[in-house]
C-alpha cells in the first residue's frame, strides 16, 4: 500500500488516442491508480471530493514549470547485456552473426544467477532516473538458466518498475540448454499467474529463427498456447536469418513463425528489418506487433527497418532500445533520424517512428498489463514521469510530437513515480538499495565474468 499523493500546477500531456495536452491539473493518486485528473475548480467539487480525493495525509507534488507523462514503455530490451559495457577483449565483426558469436555467446554463456541479478539492478536504476516505468526484458544465461527469471523478478521487484519476463529459448547451446529454457519460462509463467503482480507479467522467450529447429519451435508453440501467453523472438533482424530460414526450411522467417502458431495477438517480434510484403500481411494479420530498435540496428549495420511500409500494412510497431540506451527519448530521436533516412525524404516517416514509443508502446503493454499502462487518465495505473521542460514555444494538441521529438528529448527527468509510489523525486532515488553498493559490486562482477571469457 503506497501514501496517496496529489500532483498540483501540472502541465499533462496525457498520450493515448486522442493525445490531449492539459494545463494547471491536480492529479489524484491512490492504490496504484490515477484516481482522478481535472482542474482544480473542477477536482474540487464535493462529488469529486469524496470519490477521489485523497485525505489530508497526500503527500503534494508540485508539478510547476514541469511537463507530466506517463511513464515510458521500453518494449524489447535485454537487462543482462549490462556486463558488455568496456568489455575490449572481443575480435571485430565484420557482420551480424559474428558480432553474436565473438560477443554475446560468449558473455550470456558466462553469466551466473547472481550476475543476471546485479545486470538487471543496475539496468533498472537508470531507466528511473531516465523514466522508464516498464520494460519487457528478453533473457539469456544458458549456463544458469534454471531460476534466472525470478532472479531478475526479485530486481524488478526491488527497483519498484514494471517488468515482462522471458527466456530466450535457442537449440545453439545443445539439448539440454534447450530443455532447461522451455522449463524456464513455461516455470516463471505459471508462478507469475499465481503470485498475481500488477507490475509482473510473464511471455515466452524464443532466441531467432535461425537459432531454432523445428522441434524446439513445436514444443515452445504448444506450451506458450496451453499457458495462453504470446512469444518474444526476434525476427529478420539481419539478412542471415532470412538466407537460414529460406536454406533450412523453405520459407521466409515471418512464414515460419506464423506456420508454427507463434505469432498471437500478444506476441513480439523484434526488430523486423528484413520483411517482404507477405510477411508485413502477416504480421498484420495476426496482431503481433514488431519492435523497432533502431540504435542497436546501427550499432550492428543490420539495416533500417521499413516503418512507413509497416504502418500502411496495418502493423503495430513498437519501439525497444535492445539494451543499448535506458533513455527511451534517445532511442525515438534515433527512430526518427533514421526513418527519414530510410526513406530519402526529411519530410517522411515522423508520425510512423514517434507513434512507436508515443502511441503503440501502450498499446503492446496493455495487452500485458491491462488497460490504461501508459495513459495519463482516471483509472489508469500511475505511472507518470515530471520532466524539467519549459516549452520555449507553445505547446497544443496538434504539436506535441515535435516538443516531445525535439525539445522536451534534452530534459532532465525529476520524478518517476510507478503503481502510484514514488521512486525518484528530485532527481533522487528514494529506495531501499543502496546505489554505491550496487554499482562496486557490478563491477567486480564484470572483471571476474570478462576473466571467465
Ligand atoms: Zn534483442
Amino acid at each position: 500500500m503506497t501514501e496517496p499523493i496529489r500532483i498540483t500546477h501540472a502541465t499533462v500531456i496525457t498520450l493515448g488516442e486522442p493525445c490531449r495536452v492539459l494545463r494547471d491539473q491536480t492529479i489524484h493518486i491512490e492504490d496504484g491508480l490515477i484516481r482522478s485528473i481535472a482542474a482544480p475548480a473542477s477536482a474540487q467539487t464535493p462529488a469529486a471530493t469524496e470519490r477521489c480525493a485523497p485525505g489530508p495525509a497526500a503527500a503534494t507534488v508540485d508539478a510547476s514549470g514541469k511537463i507530466v507523462l506517463p511513464g515510458f514503455i521500453n518494449a524489447h530490451t535485454h537487462c543482462y547485456s549490462t556486463f558488455a559495457r568496456g568489455l575490449t577483449k572481443t575480435k571485430p565483426a565484420s557482420s551480424f552473426l559474428p558480432v553474436l558469436q565473438n560477443l554475446w555467446w560468449r558473455l550470456d554463456k558466462a553469466l551466473t544467477l547472481k550476475d543476471c541479478y546485479y545486470s538487471a539492478l543496475v539496468v533498472l536504476l537508470e531507466a528511473i532516473r531516465h523514466g522508464a516505468t516498464t520494460l519487457i526484458d528478453h533473457h539469456a544465461s544458458p549456463h544458469a538458466i534454471s531460476g534466472s527469471l525470478d532472479t531478475i523478478a526479485r530486481a524488478f521487484a526491488e527497483s519498484g518498475l514494471r517488468g515482462c519476463l522471458c527466456y530466450e529459448v535457442s537449440d545453439r547451446d545443445g539439448a539440454r540448454a534447450t530443455q532447461a529454457g522451455l522449463e524456464e519460462n513455461s516455470a516463471f509463467i505459471a508462478a507469475c499467474r499465481e503470485r498475481n503482480d500488477p507490475r509482473l507479467r510473464a511471455l515466452f522467450g524464443l532466441h531467432a529463427s535461425f537459432t531454432l529447429s523445428d522441434v524446439t519451435l513445436k514444443t515452445a508453440s504448444k506450451l506458450g498456447n496451453e499457458l495462453g501467453v504470446g512469444f518474444h523472438i526476434h525476427a529478420a533482424e539481419a539478412v542471415a536469418d532470412q538466407e537460414y530460414t529460406l536454406k533450412h526450411c523453405g520459407v521466409r522467417v515471418v512464414e515460419r513463425l506464423q506456420e508454427h502458431g507463434l505469432l498471437t495477438p500478444g506476441s513480439i517480434a523484434a526488430h523486423g528489418v528484413h520483411l517482404d510484403e507477405k510477411e508485413m500481411d502477416i504480421l498484420a494479420a495476426s496482431g503481433a506487433a514488431v519492435v523497432h530498435n533502431p540504435q542497436s540496428n546501427l550499432n550492428n549495420a543490420v539495416g533500417i527497418a521499413d516503418l512507413v511500409a509497416l504502418h500502411q500494412k496495418g502493423v503495430l510497431v513498437g519501439l525497444g532500445t535492445d539494451a543499448m540506451t535506458a533513455r527511451m527519448l534517445e532511442e525515438v530521436r534515433a527512430a526518427v533520424w533514421c526513418q527519414h533516412l530510410r526513406q530519402r525524404n526529411p519530410s517522411a516517416g515522423f508520425a510512423e517512428a514517434a507513434s512507436t514509443l508515443l502511441i503503440n508502446n501502450a498499446k503492446i503493454a496493455q495487452r500485458l498489463f491491462g488497460p490504461g499502462l501508459g495513459e495519463i487518465t482516471a483509472g489508469a495505473p500511475a505511472d507518470l514521469i515530471l520532466v524539467d521542460y519549459e516549452p520555449p514555444t507553445p505547446l497544443s494538441e496538434e504539436n506535441w510530437m515535435g516538443q516531445i521529438i525535439y525539445g522536451l528529448s534534452q530534459a532532465a527527468v525529476d520524478t518517476t513515480i510507478v503503481a502510484g509510489r514514488v521512486l525518484m523525486r528530485d532527481k533522487k532515488l528514494l529506495l531501499d538499495l543502496d546505489e554505491a553498493a550496487i554499482y562496486h559490486r557490478s563491477r567486480e562482477l564484470a572483471a571476474a565474468l570478462w576473466k571467465r571469457m
